[in-house]
Order: C-alpha cells, then structure tokens, then sequence
C-alpha cells in the first residue's frame, strides 16, 4: 500500500464538509465601532460578539494598553518563570483572587491554555475525568491530553454525572463542567455537582469564561452566583477575552493549588507571559466590571427585552437567562440561510454548526451585550420576524 498522503487527505475532508453544509469561512472585520462592525465594506449591528459588558472599546481600557505599552513595551519577551512576569501581571492576579473571592489566581495566555495547563497539573493516567457532555472543546480536549480516563455525563444531570463518578472506584477525581455553557447559554447545576463532589471526594472545576462579569451581584461569576466558596468549587478557571474585553485566562484557588500550578502546568511553563499592556488593559477591566453594575442590569434588561420578542414570534428560544440567547434551528443548511438573510437585513449573527454543537441542533447563537441599545435588539427581532414572513 502507498503511504497516505496527508495534504490530500486533508483536502478530501474538505471537500466533504463542503458536501455536508458544514465549511466554515473565515470573514475579516475591517472596523468596529461599539456593536457596529464594518464587513465587506458594510456596516452590520453585532449580535455574535462574547465582549457582554461592551469592555473591549472602552477609552479606560485602550488607555491603560497604551500606557502600559510606552512604559513595557509590547511583548513580554520571555515565560513567567525566566523574566517575563512584569509588575501588572502580579497584580491582576492578585485582583482577580480578590474579585473570585480566593486565595490566589495564576494568568494564561488563553482558556485553552489554563484548561490544558490545570488538568495536565492535576491527572495523570491512574486519574479520571468526570465532564458535561456539553463542555467546551478546550475541557475535553485538556482531560484526553492529560491521559487520565474522561467520563461524560448528560447534559447538566447530576444523576448522571453521579454514576460516571462511580464507575470510576476510588481514582483520582476531577468533575469539569462550563458555568455557563457557551453554545446554549444555560447555567451549570453548580450547587448539585458541589454536594457531589463533597460526597465523593472529587474536585469540582469550574470553566466560567461566559459567567465572569456576567453572573453575580458583582460580576465574580457564576460560583459566586451559585454560592460556592472555594472549599465548595476549588478549581475555577475564567477567560479574560470574553466580558472583559481583553485576553487571556486565569486560574483561582487554594495558595496550594497555584504554587502547584506554576510548578506543573507545562502550558504555563513553557510558554511566553501574556503581554505586561494587556495585563494592565484587563485591570481597567475589572475595575469596571466589578464596580459598573449598571452594565448587568442594563444587560439583564436587554435579555428579557429579546425574550420577550422572541416568545411572541414563537422562535425556538432555549432556557437562558445569560446573554447567550440561540436559536436552535436544527438543520445546518437552514441556519446558514438564515443567517445570510439577517445579514442582508444588517445584522451579524453567528451560524454554529456540527461538530460545534451535536447533529442535528445547528443554531443561530445570539449575543447580547450592554453595548447594544434596546433599538438594536428591536431591530434583531424585526428583522427575525421578516424571516419567518419570507
Ligand atoms: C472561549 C472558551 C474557552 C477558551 O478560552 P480562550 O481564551 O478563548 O482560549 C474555554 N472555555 C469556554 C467555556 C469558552 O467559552
């Protein structure tokens, strides 16, 4: 047998997703402006941005770049460890543990990382890995390359998730699970799997990357939310590139658990410190997203709003209560028309399809952040009900 060659392999998949409605296409954002986006030399109103709070424009946060930028420069130039940990680094983290209510937080450069990083930390083969079968890529993905055994359970059933647990005996355990689940918007039954975990001596890990600044009287997040101490939920995990605007991740916990983190998670040893002026930039961040509960109220104002609208035209809503509000369409080729007849109405929503979400649950993920205006959304429903008349 000739050996396969790889490059051709790789076209033929293509040529495969293509078949199956399923090719995604990279589009450059040429300008961007509060919730408007320039795209193809159009102006369209964003409803597929993560940037809840309306944080990633904010003149605070480019001035603190800019400043940081003059007085570091722009990268970091070297790991954490060697010389690349600058003053505003220490800093966020110190302000994040404070914000999560825990003893210390430890920066990645992205969620993937951090998730990568704490399980490689935590598992290794004699472990096992107990996770929502919803859970973010990044989570499965962390759990098969630590080697440890990764159990999955039904979407947000503690019962489930209970069995998988047992099944394992007496391993090592690590329960992972979204706060917020990013494709569905609905919230994790944090307290449940908290007593679980109590019950039977397994670590709870949080990936909050959609609940942090959103969820929580001031925006800690949905442990806090949830009324979870860090006893209750001892690894949590939040991204910095969502509602605060910026990027990177973080990891929170036990004086333990960092040190032990900055020993062995390799994807935090061995990789470049995020930029020192991006540090700087999310410390503006948090201080107005902690202190700016305006932007939640206002956001929350603006779901129920969409709610609201969207019951009345009898749009397949999903049970959310967090601005990620999908309309799960079901069919891939119907969600891409879709979402090319909203974009001739103005406006830019995402088409998520398999293997993004599972067969046959294709949607349009719809955002909101408080940078919209009650018109913006009156306008998504406007134009979603000139869907249905089409
Ligand atoms: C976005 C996301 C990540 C990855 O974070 P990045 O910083 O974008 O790499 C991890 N987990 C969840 C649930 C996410 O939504």
């Amino acid at each position: 047998m000739p050996r396969v060659d790889l490059l051709q392999a790789l076209g033929a998949r293509i040529v495969q997703r293509e078949r199956d409605g399923l090719l995604r296409r990279l589009r450059a954002i040429e300008a961007a402006r509060g919730s408007r986006v320039l795209v193809d030399a159009r102006e369209l109103l964003n409803f597929c941005s993560n940037d809840y709070l309306g944080l990633a424009q904010h003149p605070d946060v480019i001035a603190a770049l800019q400043h940081a930028a003059n007085e570091f420069g722009v990268g970091a130039a070297s790991a954490h460890l060697v010389s690349g940990h600058h003053r505003e680094h220490a800093m966020l983290e110190e302000e994040l543990a404070d914000w999560t209510l825990r003893e210390r937080a430890l920066l990645f450069s992205s969620g993937w990382l951090a998730n990568l990083g704490a399980m490689q930390a935590l598992l290794d083969r004699d472990g096992v890995c107990v996770q929502d079968k919803l859970n973010h890529a990044s989570l499965l993905d962390a759990a098969k390359l630590a080697g440890c055994a990764l159990k999955r359970y039904q979407h947000a059933d503690v019962e489930s998730a209970a069995r998988q647990l047992a099944s394992a005996d007496d391993a090592p355990a690590l329960l992972a699970t979204d706060g917020v689940f990013s494709m569905d918007g609905d919230v994790a039954p944090l307290r449940e799997l908290a007593a679980l975990c109590a019950r039977k001596n397994a670590a709870l890990m949080i990936d909050d990357a959609h609940g942090l600044g959103v969820l929580g009287d001031d925006g800690a997040g949905s442990a806090a939310d949830a009324g979870l101490t860090q006893g209750d939920a001892p690894v949590l995990m939040a991204t910095l590139g969502k509602a605060l605007g910026c990027a990177g991740a973080f990891v929170a916990g036990r004086r333990e658990l960092i040190y032990g983190l900055t020993q062995f998670a390799r994807t935090f040893v061995y990789t470049t410190a995020m930029p020192p002026a991006l540090a700087a930039a999310t410390r503006a961040a948090l201080r107005i997203a902690r202190n700016e509960n305006w932007r939640r109220e206002k956001l929350r104002k603006l779901i129920a709003r969409f709610r609201v609208g969207a019951q009345q035209l009898d749009l397949p809503l999903t049970a959310s209560r967090t601005p990620i509000q999908p309309l799960v369409l079901g069919d891939s080729t119907r969600v891409l028309h879709a979402a090319a007849a909203l974009e001739e109405r103005g406006i830019l929503a995402a088409p998520i399809r398999p293997p993004s979400v599972p067969r046959g649950s294709a949607r349009l993920r719809i955002t909101l952040s408080a940078a919209h205006e009650e018109a913006d959304v009156d306008g998504l429903l406007d134009a979603l009900s000139g869907l249905q008349r089409a």
